[in-house]
């Protein structure tokens, strides 16, 4: 050591972000991400998959956490040895992207977007997408966020679309693609879907409507098919017996295929003179139609395998019939029936609480209806065009629904088929646009037939490892055995063309794989130049066909979770370019994470295509993150007021500090909670105590002009150092293993407690060593020791707090070491050296920490200052830990001042005269408070040093200033203190100590010891 400054001076009290700042423009200067990346190059292949973000709105603070956590692993990863390449992406079709153009054109409706040119539109659209990229782009690097910004994938460009377009041909020529249904509502005006949050604008109370009673006659035949059948059939004898239902949209029954009950509910069959009913028991048939009495009871069930007469056959009224292929959305076309009959079905949306307990079921007109369809594979009868017309040929064809209603009711009458028909005043929705009535109805879809791969998604499901783990059968499970075909068609204009054109005249159909194969379908035409894959330039695309008809292509553009779910090669403009991907390691992703709401989103589009079209997964390893609250556990949303601004937050207490919260507040699958109060504490808690003790060392390192290449030490080290490097070395044993298993909380947490007893037990019973003048053997290994710890610890975090561990690492290392990498996040991974970890050592360490806890709560109960020594203490400890206590006895008899400690293993009896005690977690300590002279002496000299300290830092001293000490005071305090001079001289690197009249001294400083007055002078020698 030589008195050399080695290291920048390091302010104790920094500012976290100005200090990030500097460090975002040096990373940025020597392009260190793309040097981690490159420096890698030949190192086994770490792929990760970046989520995309749509970028036409601005990040907030649940983004931050994603990345976060997107970020911590590939780091880790690099500095392991991993090339891992990381490349952005922007998800950029879709309606979010189209709202906000028609927003700003003012526009309501798809008409209107018509009349101005899809052409148009879409190019407003293309240039929405990136709004907010800016913002996107400044929190990326803000929070240090590494993934290739300047290289990303957009899943509108042609590349991209091109690629989706080869997957979805895939899918097409497997027989994966066939067009079905949907039910939404739908206004008959406009012409298009309403959203939940359209619907939710427009209803109306008081709507008058009608109320009927409908009957279905029963088929007798069918009868013995059901356990309440012969019952039934006895009771009723000749007479014909009617299912009751109740109906406020008349016009629906025309597409009635199933009467649905309730399983368990009770149900009983009426009379009244010739009229017999079945209905529910607790329901009553309108009080005005006579007495009706009960012939027999039975349960919803028991009329499974009845089936009744429809009120309209469609084949007679030219209506086509189709019939679900059960359990999916698929329709096959039902056969001409004459004798055609719909079954009883039982269903969990039959409530009691309204109608008959028997309930008309549509499919063609309702969302449960159309689920009870699937699921029963019942008919499905469609007679209503998008105007809201009754198509086919009843006598009311071409009327509106409505106005259609009471002309039907006037036909069952007619055939004896209504029991009572009024009017009623209820809620119903009308369009939010043009108010008129919402009609929930079936409208034609494109779907992916996922549930033929059902079974491989789930096998492949057991190949993921999900963190948390129950994800895997939880969410993700759940949503894959309940699997349904994938509805990826969307009557909109911003987003990838499904590309299936189908013959105008023939129907026949073809779907597009590539570019080249448009351009080979046109023989004549050439493809337009610039060629745009959106609409509406490929909607002018038409080619013969040989039955004289064209293809034309479908108007539908997909669902852009596809395109999110497509990545893996689309980004790669597979398999136009990039051929090997699938084997080089580019394909499947070792490493995703999104928020647990992805398990309907990404997680399954991208499980779904690459299963569907490669029969492989697209991932290993999922995190998959829990909801963001705010500070009081709440949901944030802008209506509350308690968004967190990421920006805010960031540029207070740094990016480190927030990233370190996300990290370690809790499990990465749970909900947590998050302000700016919490974030403050972290950086109080964890930042704030591993820069102290930082620049503790370079503080003392650079008096002392220690240095770390030169200076070693080759004794035998204390074994309060053996036990921090015991200590280090199993962190980074738990660390490594901890983010190998995906798990940065756990890490961090450790890395935490670490910290913690890195600077309250090791640099603080460590201090004497640095603080003494002359440099010795004991202290440069205590240097060596710290040193090791402080830049292995910012190795072990450059994962999580980039930041902090590039400034310790280049201030600690780059410094001085010219063959070390410039920055920490080029540096190696630590690996651990199992020849230092010593358990037994750290196990007594950890109890002297405790006792020494423990018994400072003793002392603080019995209100004696820390400064007076005491007799000796007695701990309670387990028996084990008996022979702890040879090595630990120094240590806890200095941390508690007390001259002697004992162990015992019974719980013996102090009296509280003379103990003082406290007891944490088993561990009892009993401190025996009674003073010697000795004892009283000591204590007074050991406040009268802390004084003198006291004076020397007021007066500016520095640490190796030598002093002239001069004091007086009462007789008593002079007899103690002139029997200290050598103590004292020592403690206050005094060089010369006097006893001399202070009294009126203007410079001297006076004070009260145990109650006797005391004056001294300190003065620089
Ligand atoms: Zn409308
Ligand atoms: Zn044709």
């Amino acid at each position: 050591m030589d008195n050399q400054e080695r290291f920048k001076s390091v302010n104790s009290r920094v500012s976290f972000p100005q200090m990030e700042e500097v460090i975002l423009q040096q990373w940025k200067k020597e392009d260190i991400f793309r040097k981690s990346v490159e420096a890698r190059k030949d190192g086994p292949m770490f792929t990760f998959y970046e989520g995309p973000p749509t970028a036409n709105g601005s990040p907030g603070i649940h983004h931050v956490l994603s990345r976060a956590f997107k970020d911590v692993i590939p780091r880790y990863r690099t500095m392991k040895g991993y090339y891992v390449p990381r490349i952005a992406g922007w998800d950029t079709h879709g309606l979010p992207v189209e709202l906000e153009v028609e927003k700003q054109l003012g526009f309501t409706g798809k008409a209107q977007i018509e009349n101005y040119g899809i052409c148009e539109f879409n190019s407003m659209c293309r240039q929405s997408v990136w709004k907010y990229k800016e913002q996107w782009d400044k929190l990326t690097e803000r929070m240090a966020y590494w993934v290739d910004l300047n290289n990303p994938y957009v899943t509108f460009e042609n590349g991209y679309v091109e690629s989706v377009w080869w997957s979805l041909k895939q899918m097409f020529s497997k027989g994966l693609i066939y067009k079905g249904y949907k039910v939404t509502p739908h206004c008959p005006r406009c012409g298009t879907s309403l959203s939940s949050h359209e619907i939710a604008q427009g209803y109306k109370e008081n709507t008058i409507d009608p109320s009927v009673f409908v009957k279905f006659e029963i088929d007798k035949t069918t009868m013995f098919e059901a356990k309440a059948g012969r019952e039934i059939a006895v009771k009723a004898g000749d007479h014909k017996v009617y299912l009751l239902a109740w109906t406020t949209t008349p016009w629906t029954l025309l597409a009635n295929t199933a009467a649905a009950v309730s399983a368990k509910d009770n149900y009983v069959l009426l009379q009244n003179g010739n009229d017999y009913l079945i209905m529910a028991q607790t329901r009553q048939v309108p009080a005005d139609l006579g007495n009706w009495v009960t012939l027999a009871q039975f349960t919803g069930a028991d009329l499974l395998g009845i089936k009744y007469m429809p009120l309209f056959n469609p084949h007679n009224y030219s209506i086509l019939r189709q019939v679900f292929k059960k359990g999916t959305p698929e329709l096959f076309e039902g056969n001409i029936d004459a004798n055609l009959r719909y079954p009883i079905i039982t269903a969990d949306f039959v409530s009691m609480e309204d109608g008959t307990g028997i309930v008309h079921n549509a499919p063609a007109y309702g969302e449960v209806d159309y689920q009870a369809g699937m699921d029963n594979g019942l008919s499905f009868v469609h007679h209503v065009n998008m105007e809201g017309k009754i198509t086919g040929n009843y006598d009311f064809s071409g009327m509106f629904v409505k106005k259609a209603d009471k002309y039907i009711v006037a036909k069952l009458q007619e055939h004896g088929n209504i029991l009572k028909a009024e009017t009623m005043e209820h809620t119903y929705p009308f369009c939010w646009r043009c108010d008129s009535p919402v009609l929930y109805m079936a409208k034609q879809s494109w779907y992916i037939r996922t549930t033929e791969y059902k079974q491989q998604m789930i096998d492949g499901n057991e190949k993921i490892n999900w963190y948390p783990a129950y994800v895997k059968e939880g969410r993700f499970g759940d949503w894959l055995r309940n699997n349904v075909d994938w509805a990826i068609s969307r009557e909109r204009y911003w987003g990838t063309p499904l590309p299936i054109w189908a013959c105008d005249k023939c129907g026949k159909m073809e779907c597009v794989g590539s570019v080249e194969e448009l351009k080979n379908k046109l023989s004549e035409n050439s493809l337009p130049e610039p060629l745009d894959l959106h609409r509406p330039h490929v909607d002018n695309i038409k080619w013969a066909c040989e039955c004289g008809g064209y293809y034309v292509r479908t108007p539908e553009v997909i669902d852009c979770w596809y395109d999110s779910g497509a990545m893996p090669f689309a980004q790669f403009h597979y398999p136009f370019e990039n051929k090997n991907i699938m084997c080089d390691g580019r394909f499947p992703a070792d490493f995703i994470c999104e928020a647990v709401d992805q398990t309907r989103g990404w997680f399954y589009s991208l499980h779904a295509i690459a299963t569907l079209v490669f029969g492989e997964n697209a991932y290993k390893n999922v995190i998959c993150l829990g909801h963001i609250l705010d500070g009081k556990g709440e949901k944030m949303s802008k209506r509350r007021g308690n968004v967190v601004d990421p920006f805010t937050v960031m540029n207070k207490y740094g990016a480190d500090a927030v990233r370190w919260y996300l990290y370690t507040a809790s499990p990465p699958g749970n909900a947590r909670r998050f302000s700016e109060g919490l974030v403050a504490e972290v950086q109080g808690k964890f930042l704030n105590t591993l820069w102290n003790t930082y620049s503790f060392f370079v503080l003392y390192a650079n008096i002392d002009g220690y240095n770390p290449l030169t200076d070693k030490f080759s004794g035998e080290l204390t074994e309060l150092d053996k036990w921090i490097l015991s200590e280090l070395n199993e962190l980074i044993k738990d660390v490594d293993n901890s983010l190998t298993n995906y798990d940065p909380t756990s890490a961090g947490r450790q890395i935490e407690e670490f910290v913690d007893r890195l600077s309250n037990w090791y640099v603080r019973r460590s201090r004497r060593r640095f603080w003494k003048s002359e440099s010795d053997s004991d202290k440069l290994g205590a240097y060596q020791t710290l040193y090791a710890c402080l830049t292995t610890l910012a190795c072990l975090l450059a994962p999580f707090t980039p930041f902090i561990a590039d400034e310790i690492y280049q201030n600690l290392v780059c410094s001085i070491d010219k063959n070390a990498p410039g920055s920490v996040h080029l540096a190696d991974f630590p690996s651990y050296d199992k020849s230092l970890i010593d358990p037994k050592l750290e196990e007594a360490t950890r109890l002297a920490m405790k006792l020494s806890s423990v018994g400072r709560a003793a002392r603080a109960k019995a209100q004696i200052k820390v400064r007076q020594p005491l007799a000796y203490a007695v701990a309670l400890v387990a028996e084990r830990e008996y022979v702890y206590l040879a090595v630990i006895k120094d240590q806890v008899e200095e941390e508690l001042n007390i001259k002697d400690l004992r162990f015992t293993v019974y719980n013996e009896d102090f009296d509280s005269q003379n103990y003082a005690m406290a007891e944490d977690s088993g561990y009892t300590v009993a401190i025996y408070i009674p003073l010697s002279q000795d004892l009283e002496w000591e204590g007074f000299i050991r406040d009268y040093a802390h004084r003198v300290q006291g004076i020397r830092k007021d007066l500016g001293l520095e640490i190796a200033d030598r002093i002239i000490l001069t004091y007086d005071g009462d007789d008593y305090a002079k007899e103690v203190i002139s029997s200290f001079d050598d103590y004292v001289a020592k403690e206050t690197l005094a060089q010369e100590i006097r006893q001399k009249n202070l009294r009126g001294a203007d410079d001297a400083t006076e004070f009260k010891i145990n109650g006797f007055h005391v004056a001294i002078l300190v003065q620089k020698a």
